[in-house]
């Protein structure tokens, strides 16, 4: 027998809405010129467009790149060079020297993050954070058919950011947000539980968000590629296979079973800043380029915490040195602190604890054990998902 996919409430309906290429987008939308030509973001401030007399722009390509970043997100026109997000920017540049280059923008991502979701709460007012260009919304309560909401939304979202966006509208969240992935980019999916046998079973089982690239290795060793063939598989056998938790979880996940609900609070585990420095720096030789770095960081995890709402009792340290070892130390502190002064006191005497006879590559601050500074108890992890598809 199949498990009913919505045990919570027969009636619940639920949107998945996913901003289509989204860093991309928000860049084409500053420079509609781009539009077409194989263009990554990843590169620094330097690599700013600059704005030629006559009105038009001066762009910097990837042959011009030497650093150690990796690319943020590349068009469409530039993967189909090879390059992809994630990948070290000099090697891109080896790929497609002349695509053009811009710097990571997150000032503009973050803007018209909020503006999407703003336009989906002027629709529906339950909605979940997901990731900086993904939100859940409960649409169960809304008039009109999924379709009509679906075209709703997708409207509020282009009137208020002139970009692009998918939506699946389903029974639950798993099958919203597979279904979103399903039209893209700039459409619409319905599913309805009747669907899940001739619309989801044939889909890869890599598919489910929650089943990875080593899940999918496992299950295709056990001949199981498509969700149907993982539907099929007894409840035991996926239990004995992968414990209990995820064996169980697989099996409800490929009959599109799933009973979340949204979670419209999220607080954070711990705020942490870090920096990656241009050339190798020495504790000793390079102490004052360090010691203006630390204090960055320290006021950079102070400006966030306050901003945010937060103190934290557990102050830590990251370096990762010329060799590629990472190194983490924290302490804990009596009092919750908020503030670089004290933040920086609690993390130089982390930095005491080690040996700095190598030179550094990365230096990060972090600060945990959050409380609300305004005593409100802490509720649970957030996802901070990057999906810039
Ligand atoms: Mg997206």
């Amino acid at each position: 027998m199949r498990p009913d996919p919505n045990p919570m409430t027969a009636a619940r309906r639920i949107a998945h809405i996913d901003m289509d290429a989204f860093f991309a987008s928000c860049e084409l939308s500053q420079y509609p010129e781009l539009r077409g030509l194989p263009m990554v973001v990843g590169g620094r401030g330097e690599h700013a467009p600059r704005l030629r007399a006559d009105g038009t722009h001066a762009f910097s390509t990837l042959a011009e790149y030497s650093g150690r970043g990796v690319l943020t997100t590349a068009t469409y026109e530039a993967r189909a060079l090879g390059v992809h997000s994630g990948m070290p920017t000099m090697k891109a540049a080896r790929l497609a020297p002349h695509a053009v280059l811009l710097p990571v923008n997150f000032e503009l991502y973050r803007r018209y993050s909020r503006l999407f979701k703003d336009a989906v709460r002027t629709v529906a007012a339950r909605i979940e954070d997901v990731g900086i260009d993904e939100v859940y919304a409960d649409v169960s309560e809304l008039d009109g058919d999924a379709a009509t909401v679906a075209t709703r939304l997708r409207r509020a979202v282009h009137e208020a950011t002139g970009l692009t966006c998918s939506v699946g509208i389903a029974p639950n969240k798993l099958l919203a947000k597979l279904s979103s992935d399903l039209n893209k980019p700039d459409g619409a999916t319905i599913l309805v539980e009747a669907d899940v046998p001739t619309r989801v079973w044939p889909l890869p089982a890599r598919r489910i968000n929650g089943i990875g690239p080593k899940a999918a290795a496992r299950l295709a060793e056990l001949g199981i590629e498509t969700i149907g063939e993982l539907a099929a598989r007894d409840a035991a056998e996926l239990v004995a296979r992968f414990g209990r938790a995820y064996g169980s979880w697989l099996h409800q996940a490929a009959h599109g079973v799933d009973a979340r609900e949204l979670v419209t609070h999220s607080e954070p585990v711990s705020i942490s800043r870090e920096t990656t420095f241009e050339h190798d720096l020495h504790a000793v030789r390079d102490r004052a380029a360090l010691g203006a770095a630390f204090s960055a960081l320290c006021e950079r995890v102070a400006a966030d915490l306050q901003r945010k709402g937060y103190v934290g009792r557990t102050v830590g340290v990251k370096l990762r040195f010329d060799d590629f070892t990472t190194v983490t130390r924290d302490t804990t502190l009596a009092a919750p602190v908020a503030d670089a002064a004290g933040i920086r006191r609690a993390a130089g005497q982390c930095l005491k604890r080690i040996d700095l006879s190598r030179r550094l590559r990365l230096l990060g601050v972090r600060v945990s054990k959050l409380e609300r500074a305004d005593g409100a108890a802490p509720w649970r992890q957030a996802e901070f998902g990057f999906d810039p598809e």
